[in-house]
């Protein structure tokens, strides 16, 4: 797949990797295995350590006795670099923290692939090679540095052997830990619905630069990424992911772009006006509310308060206060922290089952994803799922039906055929269709007995819901 795509200069970024053919929306463009992966401390002795899979009962590392995988075969395949690292995991009594088992991760493959050297032994399937990702430690603040510092000192007690010879300079071995935070990525579940699952490095994506306007969007394949076209794409475009979530504001974007990675966005989305950007800033008169104004503040504080009751789990409470702020429609639809307060009391009213408020604000939201992200995101399918699920949960059939093939047509350009998302929403529609046409013979025998007449709308039959959906290609 490296022949889909060419590393090359950009103007503002360093490198970037261009296309090198047409690409059509949903069409894979990389597809890669991760350099280095890690688990999350968390999910310790829960998810197989390798391909992170749930499962109840695992395998112990008879070695070390704290590395725990699903099956024989996750087993070998972690050996190749849980052999050198399960020799010191035996002096330690638990397990260390996450960025400690992933250096020592990536030490032990630099030891492997470059010995004392700088260069690589043998060939790399890679563009570049890990000593060549880029290090922004230059830019960052002292003390951000000094941490870099006080974790490598920590992080010795752990290796207890010579740092391999092409890391040997300390300088070196910094650079290495601050290019790591930079392109590390967060190993996210099919739906990208749960991602502190762990950590991976994939050196190819490393080369994709941001964009607020992307092209591209990454998807999860297990520990593989997988990175789709979001649009069409011509030879020579760059391909661009989005490093954070694009609905937020411009200035929240820039903030946490430049704190995080170290660069001030120059992107289509950042410099020009752009509507869309401009509308998540109005009142309701139209007019642009700024931070020292009275009504973003209130918005800030709603937000703020909506954060912490999600963080501490107190659904009812977050309920009850949605509801209020709700009730005071001080926002339009549209803006941000309106948009942000409907995601609050979506999430909210399914803890608590209050349909009513789901239905309200995840309808809002469909308006406002299709808006910021387009009508063919995955982040708008995975909604229309959720939405379309509470409908058939309150038994609303027809509804939820033509809801999940909404979210299925989306889907389907982005997640393979056997992925567990994509059998769940065909399933999800056929459960609709069923249980529809389940009430409508309770209501049809009904009225027949009523008035003796046979009602029937034309609807399809089960057997032409598999014509229809196999002739769009959908299974
Ligand atoms: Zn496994
Ligand atoms: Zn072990
Ligand atoms: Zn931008």
């Amino acid at each position: 797949m490296l022949e889909n795509v060419e590393i090359r200069n950009t103007k503002e970024a360093g490198r970037g990797l261009y296309s090198t053919k047409n690409f059509e929306t949903g069409m894979n463009i990389l597809n890669s295995t991760p350099y280095v992966h890690t688990l999350a401390l968390k999910y310790h002795g829960v998810r197989c350590a390798q391909c992170c899979v749930f499962k109840p009962k695992l395998l112990r590392c008879a070695g070390c006795k704290l590395q725990y995988y699903c099956s024989k075969d996750c087993q070998k395949s972690a050996w190749k670099i849980h052999k050198e690292e399960c020799k010191m995991l035996k002096s330690e009594k638990s397990m260390p923290d996450d960025i400690t088992l992933f250096l020592g991760r990536i030490l032990i493959r630099v030891e492997n692939e470059f010995g004392d050297s700088d260069e690589p032994n043998n060939k790399i399937d890679s563009f570049i090679h890990v000593l060549q990702l880029e290090s922004h430690f230059d830019r960052l603040d002292p003390s951000q540095q000094e941490d870099l510092g006080i974790f490598l000192m920590k992080f010795n007690l752990y290796w207890k052997k010579p740092i391999p010879g092409s890391l040997r300079s300390s300088r070196k071995l910094l650079d290495l830990v601050a290019a790591i935070k930079n392109n590390q990525f967060a190993i996210c579940d099919e739906e990208s619905s749960i991602c502190d699952i762990g950590s991976a490095l994939y050196l190819n994506h490393s080369l994709i630069n941001h964009s607020c306007k992307p092209n591209a969007f990454p998807v999860f394949n297990g520990t593989n990424l997988v990175i789709k076209a979001l649009e069409k794409i011509a030879p020579g475009e760059e391909i661009k992911i989005a490093y954070t979530d694009t609905k937020a504001v411009i200035q929240d974007r820039r903030d946490y772009l430049n704190d995080i990675y170290r660069f001030v966005c120059q992107c289509q989305g950042c410099t020009n006006d752009d509507e869309v950007d401009r509308k998540k800033h109005l009142d309701k008169k139209g007019n642009v509310i700024r931070r020292s104004d009275a009504i973003w503040q209130s918005a800030e504080t709603m937000v703020r308060d909506m954060e912490e009751f999600k963080k501490n789990k107190e659904w009812n409470l977050m309920k009850e206060a949605a509801q209020g702020w709700l009730a005071r429609k001080f926002l339009p639809d549209e803006n941000i922290f309106w948009i942000r307060l409907n995601e609050f009391a979506f999430d909210a009213g399914i803890e608590t089952q209050e349909w009513s408020l789901c239905l309200e604000t995840g309808a809002s939201l469909i308006v406002n994803y299709k808006e910021i992200y387009g009508p063919m995101h995955p982040t708008l399918g995975i909604h229309l799922m959720k939405f379309a699920k509470i409908l058939l949960h309150i038994e609303k059939p027809n509804e939820a039906e033509e809801y999940f093939r909404r979210a299925f047509a989306i889907m389907s350009l982005f997640y393979e055929p056997e992925s567990a998302v994509r059998k769940q929403l065909l399933d999800l529609i056929l459960q609709s269709y069923e249980l529809a046409q389940v009430e409508e013979d309770k209501t049809g025998a009904e009225k027949k007995k009523a008035d003796k007449a046979d009602k029937n709308d034309g609807k399809p039959k089960l057997k032409n819901l598999f014509a229809e959906l196999k002739a769009n290609g959908q299974i």
